[in-house]
């Protein structure tokens, strides 16, 4: 996984959760090789979320998992890629189909592509904005491979259902989840996850103080669409402040006074973590719509 040389001498070593187990065994394989490694116990969840205060003190820091959003010399992003078989027993009415994946599962698409091709499907497989390196990637942020799909349905490869679900909300077609690990096929229903924003929603209504939740992370920095919903909140008269936060956690939010948070950090805090906080937590896009100022809900991006 290690790269085989590094310029530099003491190496940061940053990994997601769940890969942190992980860490004493690169970092033995790196002080082999005659480097000096300090491992970062923070949190990773994505390229978005560079530890920049190790990065100050080491030469290089290795970031393991994900593809680059955030480009420094000092970073040396590490994919982490799943082997998976390619031949993959897709039967599906649609013959039109775009191809989708988590960083860790792209890798191979191509094949798949090639694979599901010669058993007659068509297959997009397309690239999106810079925020994504690899064709078919999606983050759970970022769906623009799907921007200019013309597919009757979407073929999401990978484990878990959240950007499957992610998926659906942004396109609006049917999407299939297919778990390459126990070959499972299932047809990704949104219904609960719809219900249960609406429902967070509801929460927020004829409440008038609000934290508009803005990341320190740089990736996941939106100050400019947190000022915006600041001065939208002010003309439909509910007080709103900006909340400057690293990592998202109810004990940081508890002495906080705000009766609810729009959440401009990254939206998995608000779809996949709500349910971990005592206040309701909203996208900036729910709270628009809130507010009357959209007619639906709609999926929340970072660029
Ligand atoms: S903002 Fe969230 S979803 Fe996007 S890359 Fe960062 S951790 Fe992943």
């Amino acid at each position: 996984m290690i790269p085989l040389e590094l310029e530099g001498k003491l190496i940061g070593l940053q990994l997601p959760d769940g890969l942190k187990r992980r860490a004493a065994e690169l970092a033995r394989e790196l002080e082999s090789k005659g480097y000096e490694v300090i491992i970062s116990a923070d949190s990773c969840f994505g390229a978005c979320d560079i530890d920049y205060r190790l990065l100050e003190d080491v030469d290089l820091l290795l970031h393991i998992a994900h593809t680059p959003i955030l480009k420094s010399k000092k970073i040396v992003y590490v994919p982490y890629f799943v082997d998976y078989d390619t031949k993959i027993e897709l039967k599906i009415e649609e013959k039109r189909i775009a191809l989708i994946s988590t960083i860790q599962y792209c890798h191979k698409l191509y094949e798949v592509k090639e694979w599901l091709e010669s058993k007659g499907y068509e297959v997009e497989l397309s690239k999106g904005s810079p925020r994504v390196l690899y064709p078919g990637q999606v983050l759970g942020c970022n769906y623009s491979v799907l921007k200019k799909t013309n597919a009757e349905a979407i073929v999401f490869i990978g484990d878990g259902l959240f950007h499957a679900i992610g998926a659906s909300i942004y396109t609006k077609k049917k999407v299939y989840a297919y778990n390459p690990l126990n070959k499972q096929l299932e047809v990704v229903n949104i219904e609960n996850f719809i219900k249960n924003r609406y429902r967070k929603i509801s929460q927020c209504f004829g409440k008038n103080l609000a934290g508009v939740l803005v990341s320190k992370k740089p990736g996941q920095k939106r100050i400019e669409i947190a000022k915006k919903l600041k001065k939208i909140a002010k003309e439909k008269n509910i007080e709103a402040y900006l909340v400057s936060i690293d990592d998202v956690t109810e004990e940081k939010l508890l002495n906080l006074p705000f009766d609810f948070y729009i959440n401009t950090a990254c939206p998995r805090i608000t779809y996949d973590d709500s349910e971990r906080f005592s206040k309701p937590i909203i996208s900036p896009q729910e709270f628009e719509f809130l507010l009357g100022l959209k007619e639906c809900i709609e999926l929340d991006e970072i660029g």
